[in-house]
């Protein structure tokens, strides 16, 4: 069973550090060696591994995301085609492998929930899959 966290977002877009949550799952698993597999159930959110030193990162891949939504004319009736695009744009999922129970990131990086249709509750669902014995 994947284990559920319950995220709630704070503004209209915004990249949330779930990084410590994850690694308490992967705590809390007892796995040593293996995957974690990390997905957002959500048609207007995504997952990113990026900077998480320079709290600036942040908010400069939301502006540069939000200018790729090109001006075209969405027929999607609820008004948040944008959100759906930058979803798709960003991805669902992530894998980061796991080495001694410590999730294996770069220096730098840092597992974030983009929010991009927000403020709401999101869930993320971790699994972590040990290596066969
Ligand atoms: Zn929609």
């Amino acid at each position: 069973m994947p284990v559920q966290l319950d995220v709630r977002t704070g503004s209209k877009r915004e990249l949330r550090d779930i990084t410590s949550l994850v690694k308490e799952v992967i705590s809390a698993s007892g796995v040593q060696q293996g995957v974690c597999h990390i997905f957002v159930p959500h048609t207007t959110a995504g997952l990113t591994l990026n900077e998480n030193w320079d709290p600036d990162v942040k908010g400069d891949l939301i502006r540069a995301l939000e200018a790729l939504v090109p001006d075209v004319r969405f027929r999607h009736g609820e008004g948040n085609s944008p959100a759906h695009l930058l979803s798709t744009i960003a991805g669902a999922s992530e894998t980061v492998l796991v080495r001694d129970g410590e999730l294996i990131l770069g220096t730098w990086q840092g597992i974030y929930l983009a929010e991009f249709d927000g403020p709401r509750s999101r869930r993320v669902l971790v699994k972590v899959v040990p290596d066969p014995a």
